[in-house]
């Protein structure tokens, strides 16, 4: 069935619990979208460093698969680059910290807030790259900035299994945490400022620590969810006019903080079907938090790269059918939007034809009708 509505249509109708003609569809198509630039595609060093190639891969993914929204992520690695980590950049993978900038105690104290309108730092071609895209697809489809949150973005900087071990570990490591998540809250802030000039339509932050596999309630909230932290950014995204968004592909998400406490307009998860306890599509919707947010989910990334077409035709159609059924029986709109539930990978082996499918799936079985 051909499309009734426009991809702007759809996602507004969507974002504010209205009937779609289909579901939304966005596989978090990103990097993977640079082997389009030029036809023949780029290197990840040459994406992640020029503003316009960034752009260039969300204009080339958008003109290729037509998707229904555009969200800027680069990669994780993007802030700790910033702040002084070393990160390994090859070719054709996903650019990560190879050397983590914190080694002790003092490390969190005297991290600083680094200059993100030098054009040699990843935060400005981030930034410059998100305007770009904006601009290009802004009056097409909903477009969104992409940042780290800052417990991510410290512990890409430490390196996770030391952050965890000196939140607890006495009194001085514990205010050494706080102080680095001060310093990078801070970063944060510029970030979302520099974001909201370039006009996009949300900001999607990357939450990822909110996870029960890692922390309980308490620790989340002294450690990200704090006012101080999660809380003013969330308010200040809303502030400078964009709607505030939340990705976290974590196999056990805190749900309750994350959606019913902080309302974001999208939320972006995955599903872990061998983990007792992670949420499906069918259980976040009967648990009412697409009443609250736009739920985006929930592919396994993995299946771009390892199934046959015919599987992500089927897997999508089921997803599809399970949404459609559940967001009938609770008498919601278009609260759903099929998308992988973390980014697709941006390998060479990746099967460009598999995200095809998850779109035309999408358009063909996510019918309300
Ligand atoms: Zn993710």
């Amino acid at each position: 069935m051909a499309d009734k509505m426009n991809h702007i249509e759809r996602a507004m109708a969507g974002l504010t619990n209205e009937p779609v003609d289909r579901l939304l569809a966005y596989p978090l198509a990103m990097g993977v979208c640079r082997r389009l630039i030029n036809g023949t595609g780029i290197t990840y060093q040459e994406w992640v460093s020029d503003p316009k190639k960034f752009a260039q891969a969300f204009i080339d993914g958008q003109r290729r698969f037509d998707f229904d929204f555009a969200i800027g992520l680069m990669d994780l690695s993007v802030m700790a680059g910033d702040l002084g980590a070393h990160v390994r950049m090859d070719e054709q993978n996903t650019p990560f910290v190879d050397e983590p900038l914190i080694k002790d105690l003092e490390g969190y104290e005297k991290l600083e807030v680094p200059n993100i309108k030098d054009p040699k730092t990843r935060s400005y071609v981030l930034v410059e790259g998100t305007g770009l895209f904006v601009d290009a697809l802004g009056k097409e489809v909903v477009t969104a900035a992409f940042l780290e949150g800052p417990l991510l973005a410290l512990t890409q900087t430490r390196g996770a299994e030391f952050v965890f071990k000196d939140m607890y570990d006495n009194e001085s490591s514990r205010k050494a945490v706080h102080a680095a998540l001060k310093t990078i809250t801070d970063y944060d802030k510029e970030m979302v400022k520099a974001f909201a000039q370039k006009k996009p339509a949300g900001l999607v932050w990357d939450y990822l620590w909110g996870s029960y596999s890692c922390l309980g309630d308490t620790e989340y909230m002294e450690f990200e969810g704090d006012h101080k932290y999660a809380g003013c950014l969330n308010e200040l995204v809303q502030k400078e006019g964009m709607a505030n968004c939340i990705h976290n592909c974590a196999d056990l998400p805190h749900l309750d903080t994350q959606i019913k406490k902080w309302k974001p307009a999208i939320y972006s998860m995955a599903y872990y079907p061998l983990i007792p306890g992670s949420p499906s599509a069918k259980e976040t919707i009967q648990k009412g938090y697409a009443d609250v947010s736009l739920i985006g989910g929930n592919i396994d990334p993995q299946g771009f790269v390892r199934w046959k077409t015919e599987k992500m035709v089927d897997m999508t159609k089921k997803l599809c059918n399970e949404v459609i059924t559940e967001l009938k029986a609770r008498d919601l709109g278009g609260r759903y939007c099929i998308a992988s539930g973390c980014e697709v990978p941006p390998a060479l082996s990746t099967k460009l034809e598999n995200i095809q499918a998850c779109v035309d799936t999408t358009k063909q079985f996510g019918t309300f009708a």
